[in-house]
């Protein structure tokens, strides 16, 4: 009985809990989404913290929100293959280091991802087979206001975001590129989906650290 509780903990460790992408336009709720994950499973998630060449924002951390680096910097650490993907967006760069999904998997939690749709096509080339998640916004007028009340954009980034959420929200309905699309119109409703399509993942997690 010992042994097999022992077997059973150890295999889940070898494979460990499957991580999450979460993608779709900026401003279309990914970051309130998985915030909220994080601190209501505080020990099951963790995030993968990115690299961009972007400013931070009032109240974001370098370290906890991304890596800010320069475009030298960036360009240094994707030329020593330390990067799992990488992708330029709204006029800077962006992406997943090796290093950030080891620290969330060395701690055995479901890593969340947040990228880009180039994030997701490339992730899609490596093994790390995670589960797929679209977040969309009901409308495009409801993501413009979603961003211009957020009031972290320049008009001109703003402009651009939203170009871009107009080719993601097309490319996005590619059948089968997401094992879920979620349309965030009422917080609550598009969480509990986002809770629901995890659940197997966060059981399993949540059972490897108690055996
Ligand atoms: P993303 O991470 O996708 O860029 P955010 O999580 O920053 O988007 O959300 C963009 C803005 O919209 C934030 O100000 C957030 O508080 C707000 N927001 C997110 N979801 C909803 C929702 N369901 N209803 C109304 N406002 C929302
Ligand atoms: P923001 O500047 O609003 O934080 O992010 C802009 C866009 O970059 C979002 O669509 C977000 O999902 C994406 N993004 C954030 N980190 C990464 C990353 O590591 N790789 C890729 N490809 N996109 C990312």
């Amino acid at each position: 009985m010992i042994w097999r509780r022992f077997l059973c903990s150890a295999l889940r460790i070898m494979t460990g809990p499957r991580p999450v992408v979460l993608s779709g336009p900026s401003g279309a709720g990914k970051s309130t989404l998985l915030k909220k994950l994080l601190k209501d499973y505080e020990n099951v998630f963790g995030f993968s913290v990115s690299h961009t060449t972007r400013q931070p924002r009032p109240g974001e951390v370098n370290g906890k929100d991304y890596h800010y680096v320069t475009r030298e910097e960036m360009q240094k650490g994707i030329d020593a293959g330390e990067f799992i993907e990488h992708a330029e967006f709204s006029g800077n760069m962006y992406g997943t280091s090796k290093a950030a999904i080891q620290a969330v998997q060395a701690q055995n939690q479901i890593c969340i991802l947040d990228v880009d749709l180039q994030g997701v096509k490339n992730i899609k080339k490596t093994d790390l087979d995670p589960i797929y998640i679209s977040v969309q916004p009901p409308s495009i007028e409801t993501l413009e206001k979603r961003l211009r009340d957020r009031q972290t954009e320049t008009e001109e980034s703003l402009q651009k975001r939203l170009n871009a959420a107009c080719i993601d929200m097309e490319l996005s309905k590619e059948p089968g590129l997401f094992n879920l699309i979620i349309v965030n119109n009422d917080l609550e409703e598009a969480y509990s989906e986002l809770k629901e399509v995890l659940a197997e993942e966060i059981e399993k997690a949540q059972g490897s650290k108690k055996s």
